[in-house]
């Protein structure tokens, strides 16, 4: 016997929405210690511990997940922020285009990559080895998002390494992109909805087919136990922080008066599940079989 093998895991999950198949690929995950100040900069952390202990969760340590979700329809197979490609940072992400094909599609298959926003774990893998990871996509981004990253704007010193990935990785790949506003339509059924603040143009998406909705949050919510907790708590991560918080009261106001499956791109694997109002807050509830009852 040997511990000297990482642990298996699922790393993909698909389901039906309408006559569109969904699969979410775990790329990989990061573990922290720093639940406080990352999840919630603005929380006492005894508040913060309160809610990880309520949660079965320890604290500080977490585990952070990147999971990107594919949509097949009739005749477009779309990527929505796949991953960190080769540039990952540790050998726990990165995992994206070898379970692309565990999954049974190839990055040649991919008509569209839609990119939620311009972070460096949604825009890593757009090119490999400086050529397209998706040769025969259109890339599909916020025109508002792509002139932040691309303009000369203000942005805090931690976000000098993302705006050098994205001039080197989207900006030379302008000619294959469809600059979009909030409320677009990208192909029939998937339109894209305003969540600005975690980024300047970042998008969350609504998805529906055959009338099942389904919501694609992005990174909306940061820790499905904390940032959901309280709303007015402010994500490490969010570039407009006060601007997050709107957004994020809306989409997830949204999201649980819809009662449709969520799916949150860091959410722990499979990152589907429901949002439940409760007193004041809100709460996470993780999908078990209900999708795969669906379309029987
Ligand atoms: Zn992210």
């Amino acid at each position: 016997m040997t511990s000297s093998q990482s642990n298996v895991r699922p790393e993909i999950y698909q389901f039906n929405l309408g006559k569109f198949k969904v699969t979410n690929i775990l790329d990989g995950y990061f573990h922290r210690a720093d639940m406080h100040p990352f999840a919630a900069t603005n929380a006492p952390p005894s508040e913060i511990e309160k809610v990880a202990k309520d949660h079965h969760l320890p604290y500080p340590k977490l585990e952070h997940n990147f999971v990107p979700t594919i949509i097949e329809t009739d005749d477009s197979l779309i990527a929505f922020d796949p991953g960190f490609g080769k540039r990952a940072p540790a050998p726990s992400a990165g995992w994206y285009n070898d379970l692309l094909e565990k999954t049974g599609y190839n990055v040649d298959q991919v008509t569209h990559v839609v990119v939620s926003h311009g972070h460096p774990d949604h825009i890593a893998n757009l090119t490999t080895d400086d050529a397209p990871t998706f040769k025969n996509a259109e890339i599909v981004i916020s025109r508002a998002e792509y002139e932040f990253w691309s303009g000369d704007a203000p942005i805090p010193e931690f976000r000098g390494a993302t705006r050098k990935m994205f001039r080197e990785v989207v900006v030379p790949l302008a000619d294959r992109c469809r600059f979009i506003e909030p409320d677009a339509s990208i192909v029939g059924g998937l339109t894209a909805l305003n969540a600005s603040g975690h980024s300047a143009g970042h998008l969350a998406f609504h998805v529906e087919s055959e009338g099942k909705e389904l919501m694609i949050l992005s990174d909306t919510i940061a820790h499905y136990a904390i940032s959901l907790a309280n709303l007015e708590w402010q994500f490490s991560m969010d570039d407009n922080p006060e601007m997050a918080v709107q957004s994020r009261k809306r989409l997830v106001e949204q999201a649980a008066s819809s009662k449709a499956p969520i799916i949150g791109f860091h959410m722990p694997f499979p990152s589907v599940g429901y949002i439940e109002k409760s007193n004041n807050s809100y709460e996470w509830r993780p999908a078990t079989y209900q999708l795969n009852l669906q379309d029987d």
